[in-house]
C-alpha cells in the first residue's frame, strides 16, 4: 500500500469515527469539515427491502406486540451517546429528534445550573436487548419496579425504534440514571413544550397508567412522523391508544 492511499484511509476513518461520535452532526465542528457521501455511510446501516414502508402510527403495548416483518422494514441511524453506549433510531425519527435537540438547547440557553445538551439513552431495542434489561433492572431495582416499568420482551415500543429515552448533560456532566432525571422538571418541562413540532409525543403522560400500562416517565417520547397528530394528541391530553382507537 503506497504512503498516500494509506493517509486516505486513514482520513475516511477518522471522520466515521468523528461522526459515529457526535450523532446529529449538524451541532458538531468536526462533524462539518466531512463530506456528504462520508456522513450517509457512517449513520445509515440500512437493509430496507424496496417497496418496504414504516406505519408510523403502529401501537405497540403491553397487549399489542410489534408486528410481523417490522425489523426488515426498519433504517436504522447508529449513534454513540455521551456515555459511550451505541443507540440505534429509526432513520427518519432520529433526524426529527436532532432538530429537536437543537430547539431544546437553543430555548434552555442561560439554564441556570449550566448548559444542558439533550442525550439518547436508549431507542431501538431487539427482542434479545429487552430480555437483558429485563435481568439488569430486576437485579437492580427489583422486580415489582421491573413489573411496573419495563416492557415484556416483544411488547416494548422500542422495538418499533420510533421510541426514544432521553437524557441530559449538564455543564458536560451525565444526568443518566432514572432517579436524578426525576430532580429536573423544569428541563423535562422545556423538552415535552417542543415535541409536537417535531412530529414526537410525551408517550407515558402523568396520570395515563390506567391506560398506556405505564406510570409516568418523562424521558419516553415517540415519534409519530406528524406534527399534526403529534399536536392534536397533546392539545387534548390523550394518550396514543385513545387516539387510535377514536380514529379506527
Ligand atoms: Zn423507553
Amino acid at each position: 500500500m503506497n504512503k498516500k492511499r494509506f493517509l486516505m484511509i486513514m482520513l475516511a476513518a477518522l471522520m466515521v469515527f468523528v461522526l459515529a461520535m457526535t450523532g446529529c452532526g449538524k451541532q458538531s465542528e468536526g462533524a462539518e469539515q466531512a463530506d456528504a457521501s462520508a456522513e450517509t455511510e457512517a449513520e445509515t446501516s440500512d437493509e430496507t427491502e424496496e417497496g418496504s414502508v414504516i406505519d408510523y402510527m403502529v401501537l405497540v403495548n403491553q397487549n399489542s406486540p410489534l408486528p410481523d416483518g417490522w425489523e426488515d422494514a426498519l433504517e436504522l441511524t447508529t449513534i454513540t451517546n455521551s456515555v459511550g453506549d451505541e443507540v440505534q433510531t429509526e432513520s427518519t425519527a432520529y433526524k426529527a429528534y436532532c432538530a429537536l435537540k437543537e430547539a431544546v438547547e437553543k430555548d434552555l440557553e442561560g439554564y441556570e445550573k449550566g448548559e444542558v445538551r439533550l442525550e439518547l439513552d436508549s431507542a431501538y431495542r431487539s427482542v434479545a436487548a429487552q430480555q437483558k434489561i429485563v435481568d439488569d433492572f430486576t437485579e437492580k431495582y427489583g422486580e415489582d419496579y421491573v413489573k411496573k416499568y419495563v416492557a415484556v420482551p416483544g411488547y416494548s415500543e422500542h422495538h418499533t425504534g420510533l421510541a426514544l429515552d432521553l437524557y441530559f448533560t449538564i455543564d458536560g456532566k451525565d444526568v443518566y440514571e432514572n432517579e436524578d432525571l426525576v430532580q429536573y422538571p423544569d428541563i423535562w418541562e422545556a423538552i415535552h413544550a417542543r415535541l409536537p413540532e417535531f412530529g414526537f409525543i410525551l408517550r407515558f403522560p402523568e396520570d395515563g397508567e390506567a391506560i398506556t400500562g405505564y406510570a409516568y416517565e418523562p424521558w419516553h417520547i415517540r415519534y409519530l412522523d406528524s406534527p399534526e397528530i403529534a399536536k392534536e394528541i397533546t392539545d387534548k391530553g390523550i394518550t396514543l391508544e385513545e387516539y387510535i382507537e377514536k380514529s379506527e
